[in-house]
């Protein structure tokens, strides 16, 4: 009996996840104490729960993702056998890799088994699931994983998804692996940085549309192209540095210059484009993978440990703690000074990271007075204690970055500030709220009371 339904239990567990946990197999024993053919069983399982499995877009990918379904075709698939490692036991020895796209975008993809179908053709794939590699999204297909090829399927001809449409900036995003864009250069700089031992000079700077900003490097030089100019971009690569997506104008990359009557048609010019950021509801930037130069505003509703004066590897700026860089060993630590606070502004809340500049300024004290406050008092957290106190339902505006990931939003700010014309708007909203403001008519004479420092 056992022999004539495992076969059946792996593929439900196959389709469906852990079946045990779910109770699935509870159901699926259940149909067979009452007699119905395992194959029956299954299938009926299969009708039941397989409705439940999450199917995906391109565009819906994140990072850790599991156990979803999805289809695509095939933009471009390769093989490379795989070196045995040492000590590690026999395993697949060819990993299949490739593009799979969908009407949404592409994605790269990594297989452990030879798929049922080549460039052109649709695949589903049940039982898929994500993971980041070198930074970038990958779609991928496990030993676990379902994949059958369809015939008949809505996806877009592959003549359609091998010519990427334009995208917005704001929809550039970790699964987009090559894309095209039109956006305007904010800024823009030149330097030099060792490739392979030979000094490469290197173009990077900060492209803005109507809709998001990104920063962007340029491998190649781009005669004719400033600040101000309005560029179409081709077939670019997308690189992720710290949850960040970026714009890697590479050698195969085309990049011509918008002409004046193609510009006037667009949805931004240099100046709007070049406007200060408006300012954002944190809700809206927790519904983001990642932003980049935005701004909100909130009050500290805590601050978090690890706040306040911490060692840096003089080799890799790593946080070192007991004297011991995690890669370079036994290191003399140089000091360093970082605020980590949590901000509210009634939407949801975000952890922002006030690197030393910004932390001397918000906290009122130089990293020297800090220290200072460090060595004279006996309590080794003075420093954090007197961070809390001082910022502890403060209303700050910060300007920088944001990335979502497993702990929610971490924002590292630029810059930062006390937002003073919306802090007269605030006590007098604040004062009503009280039923204040007939005792203390105007309320001009509360707003000279206020101190921020
Ligand atoms: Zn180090």
């Amino acid at each position: 009996m056992d022999e004539k339904i495992a076969p059946h239990l792996e593929e439900l567990t196959r389709a469906l996840g852990d079946i045990d946990k779910t109770g699935i197999r509870a159901e699926f024993d259940k149909l067979l104490a009452f007699h119905v053919p395992p194959e029956v069983a299954k299938e009926t399982i299969l009708r039941k729960f397989g409705g439940k499995r999450k199917v995906l877009k391109v565009k819906d990918l994140s990072a850790s993702l599991k156990n979803f379904e999805i289809i695509g075709r095939i933009l471009d698939i390769g093989e490379k056998a795989l070196r045995p490692q040492e000590g590690v036991q026999a395993g697949p020895s060819k990993l299949y890799t490739g593009v799979l796209a969908d009407e949404t975008g592409s994605v790269m993809f990594s297989s452990w088994k030879e798929l049922p179908g080549s460039v052109g053709d649709v695949i589903n794939i049940k039982n898929a699931y994500t993971r980041l590699w070198q930074n970038r999204i990958r779609l991928s297909i496990g030993e676990q994983s379902l994949v059958s090829k369809v015939s008949d399927s809505s996806i877009p001809q592959l003549s359609e998804l091998s010519k990427t449409s334009a995208k917005k900036l704001i929809d550039i995003g970790a699964a987009d692996f090559s894309v095209n864009t039109v956006a305007c250069i904010l800024r823009l700089s030149h330097r030099e940085v060792p490739v392979r031992g030979k000094q490469s000079k290197v173009i990077s700077g900060v492209l803005a549309d109507e809709t998001a900003r990104l920063p962007f490097t340029a491998w190649v030089e781009l005669p004719g192209i400033d600040i101000g100019s309005i560029i179409r971009i081709e077939g670019a690569q997308i690189r992720m540095f710290r949850g960040m997506p970026s714009i890697n104008l590479i050698s195969s990359t085309k990049v011509s210059s918008v002409g004046v009557e193609e510009a006037e048609k667009l949805a931004f010019t240099f100046e709007s484009a070049a406007k200060d950021p408006a300012l954002l509801k944190i809700e809206e930037i927790a519904s983001k993978d990642s932003m980049f130069d935005v701004v909100a505003a909130g009050n500290v509703v805590s601050v978090r440990p690890g706040s306040g004066i911490i060692s840096r590897c003089p080799e890799c700026s790593r946080v070192v703690l007991k004297a011991n860089c995690r890669v370079h060993g036994k290191v003399e630590g140089v000091r360093d000074m970082r605020i980590k606070a949590v901000l509210d502004d009634g939407t949801g809340a975000m952890s922002v990271m006030f690197p030393r500049e910004l932390a001397e300024v918000i906290y009122g004290k130089t990293l020297e007075e800090a220290e200072q406050l460090m060595f004279s008092d006996i309590s080794k957290d003075a420093v954090y204690e007197d961070l809390r106190r001082i910022l502890t339902g403060r209303y700050l505006a910060v300007r920088g970055n944001s990335s979502n990931g497993e702990y929610g939003v971490s924002f590292v700010a630029e810059s930062a500030w006390v937002p003073e014309d919306d802090l007269a708007v605030r006590v007098v909203e604040l004062l009503r709220r009280l039923g204040l403001d007939e005792e203390y008519p105007g309320s001009g004479v509360s707003r000279g009371g206020i101190s921020l420092a």
